[in-house]
């Protein structure tokens, strides 16, 4: 069995990714720049974008945040992703989820244009990835996939299992997976409407969960020499920790591992690869490599 280590994966892009704004820079452009919206005080999302801002600064990218109190009204924030559509200064931008319950997120997600929608949440972009087209792809999924191939696992013609159909994890991820010169694998999607989920997992080669369930795949459910990515992370109470709380994935890793032929761990699996993507978006947003 072998851990797949995203950290380590996501230091190597970073540096990748640094190493290409130099010569970016070399060749006379400026410094990608990836902004992000922030509505509110919530603790995770306060976290995601301190590290997104952070991520920026190793890969050589100008960065800016923009916050908001969560009683910005959605003509603000409207006006806001206007200007910085229209901002050549700004590569891509980001609006940092969850948001506030009086904002319409489809209207402030179809706002972004499709060109500066590093998180590939547009559905432009989702549906550009449907239908085998250039585009920019949710930082989750591609972290997956990337993370699958920086390791030389071999994904086409494989049975591949995910659990959870959300709109940025599970649905994405189930278009990737499938997707012709991408995971070319045979995919499942299972939800909470799935019945017997555990033998449908049972017959994955490469299972990937995607619930924010704790401990939801347990070793009987686990094919043995399965690859098994975890993308969960549910904050559960620990008062060991100086937070207060620690990090769980939707995999028992403990009982799972020995069976399989490469794992995630969590953290330090998919998690550190999502915002890698994020900046290798945003790169790709400043050499126009989707639209010109
Ligand atoms: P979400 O929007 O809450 O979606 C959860 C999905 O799981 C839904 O499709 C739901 O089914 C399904 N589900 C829930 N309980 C289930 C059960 N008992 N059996 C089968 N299916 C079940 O969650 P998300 O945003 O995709 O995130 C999922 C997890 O990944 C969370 O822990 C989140 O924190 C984590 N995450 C991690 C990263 C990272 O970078 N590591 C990024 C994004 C998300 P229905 O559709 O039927 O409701």
């Amino acid at each position: 069995m072998q851990i797949i280590d995203g950290k380590a994966t996501a230091a190597a892009i970073k540096q990748e990714i640094a190493d290409s704004v130099k010569q970016l820079i070399a060749e006379g452009h400026r410094r990608p720049c990836l902004a992000a919206i922030l509505v509110g005080h919530d603790g995770g999302s306060e976290t995601y974008v301190h590290n997104k801002v952070m991520a920026c600064e190793a890969c050589g990218f100008d960065s800016r945040l923009i916050r908001f109190e969560d009683t910005v009204s959605q003509a603000e924030l409207l006006a806001c992703i206007d200007s910085l559509n229209a901002d050549d200064g700004v590569d891509g931008f980001i609006v940092q989820l969850p948001l506030p319950a009086h904002i319409d997120k489809t209207r402030v997600i179809e706002a972004i244009r499709p060109e500066k929608d590093v998180d590939g949440f547009h559905p432009v972009n989702v549906g550009r990835l449907a239908i085998g087209l250039p585009g920019f792809i949710s930082a989750t999924p591609l972290g997956i996939l990337t993370l699958l191939r920086r390791y030389g696992i071999d994904t086409k013609g494989k049975e591949c299992v995910i659990l959870g159909r959300s709109n940025i994890v599970g649905k994405p991820l189930s278009q990737l997976m499938m997707q012709k010169g991408y995971g070319d694998t045979t995919v499942t999607v299972c939800h909470s409407h799935s019945s017997d989920i555990a033998a449908t997992c049972r017959r994955a080669d490469i299972l990937i969960a995607a619930i924010g369930r704790p401990g939801f795949v347990t070793a009987d459910m686990v094919k043995p020499g399965a690859v098994v990515i975890d993308v969960g992370t549910t904050r559960v109470p620990d008062a060991g920790r100086k937070s207060g709380f620690r990090l769980s994935g939707d995999v028992c890793f403990d009982e799972v591992a020995p069976l399989c032929s490469y794992i995630t761990p969590v953290p330090g699996g998919v998690g550190p690869m999502t915002i890698c993507m994020l900046m290798l978006n945003t790169l790709a947003a400043a050499r126009h490599e989707y639209y010109d």
